[in-house]
């Protein structure tokens, strides 16, 4: 491993579990020299998050539920406390009712609505305000969005419209913050099975869709998010900003199922 991340500090927003994307992106940055702090949603997810966070030599724990601002406020107040500046960070945050993930996108109540706007989407732009305030130049801010945000994946519905809105949060954060250096990018996932991912209706479906129909036939890993991560985050993009990169085996490039498929 190099070490490309060394003397550099991050924060990760968004690990449940051992299968979550952001600790994918973790354990790859880790392995590369980056010092780690963990947010986590609630007790019972602390729970698993600490382990974790220990495996890659990681104490730093904040408990953050970004529907609820003054814990985004008091988890950046500890870390400009413990760490005084912030060299990256990784917004791996993601809701919706899944009761509203199936059926019809009209059947969308104004609640879940709103909720999944501020939870997936402004989340982001609320995050990268404060951490901006403690990056130097050379900062670099990493979100997670799916190819439902450009065309219709059924199911995905209101996720689909956050995730459109946080990847012209992207672009729009990436102008605000690209003359401070600091650069704003997202990587555009394929569907891995995650408690998030468990959410949508008929998920191993489409799963297994993109398993048979993307060009690399599979998905990708979160090890695989990991690596592209690891290019977004660290001084090897330094002149990649406000993009939306795509770590789907490909399957973004594809219209129709393959021939075998097809002709089937
Ligand atoms: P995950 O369930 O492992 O992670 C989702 C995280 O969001 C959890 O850690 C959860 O605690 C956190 N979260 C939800 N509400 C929160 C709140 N109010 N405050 C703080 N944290 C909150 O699932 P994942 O698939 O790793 O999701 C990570 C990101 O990747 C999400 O933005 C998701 O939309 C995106 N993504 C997922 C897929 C997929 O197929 N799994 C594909 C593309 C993009």
């Amino acid at each position: 491993m190099t070490g490309i991340m060394q003397g550099k500090r991050g924060l990760i927003m968004g690990v449940a579990n051992n299968h979550s994307i952001a600790w994918g992106i973790a354990k790859t940055l880790a392995a590369h020299g980056a010092e780690l702090a963990f947010t986590y949603q609630g007790e019972a997810l602390g729970k698993r998050v600490k382990p974790l966070a220990a495996e890659l030599g990681s104490d730093f724990l904040l408990p953050c539920d970004v529907e609820n601002i003054e814990t985004v406020d008091a988890a950046f107040d500890a870390i400009k406390e413990r760490w005084g500046k912030l060299d990256f960070i990784v917004h791996a945050i993601g809701f919706s009712d899944k009761n509203e993930l199936k059926g019809l996108y009209a059947n969308t109540t104004r609640d879940n609505f709103s909720r999944t706007m501020v939870i997936s989407c402004f989340s982001f732009t609320e995050v990268a305000k404060r951490a901006a305030d403690l990056m130097n130049e050379g900062g670099s801010m990493l979100t997670l969005t799916y190819g439902g945000s450009t065309r219709v994946i059924p199911n995905y519905n209101v996720m689909g419209v956050a995730k459109a809105a946080l990847e012209a949060s992207v672009r729009y954060l990436a102008a605000d913050y690209g003359p401070q250096d600091i650069r704003v990018n997202a990587i555009s996932a394929g569907p891995v099975r995650t408690l998030a991912g468990a959410g949508i209706s008929d998920a191993r479906a489409m799963y297994s869709w993109n398993q048979k129909n993307a060009p690399l036939r599979r998905t990708a890993t979160i090890e695989d998010i990991g690596g592209s991560a690891l290019y977004l985050l660290s001084d090897l993009s330094r002149g990649v900003t406000g993009e939306i990169h795509y770590v789907d085996a490909g399957y973004n490039i594809t219209s129709l199922p393959t021939l075998e498929r097809l002709r089937k």
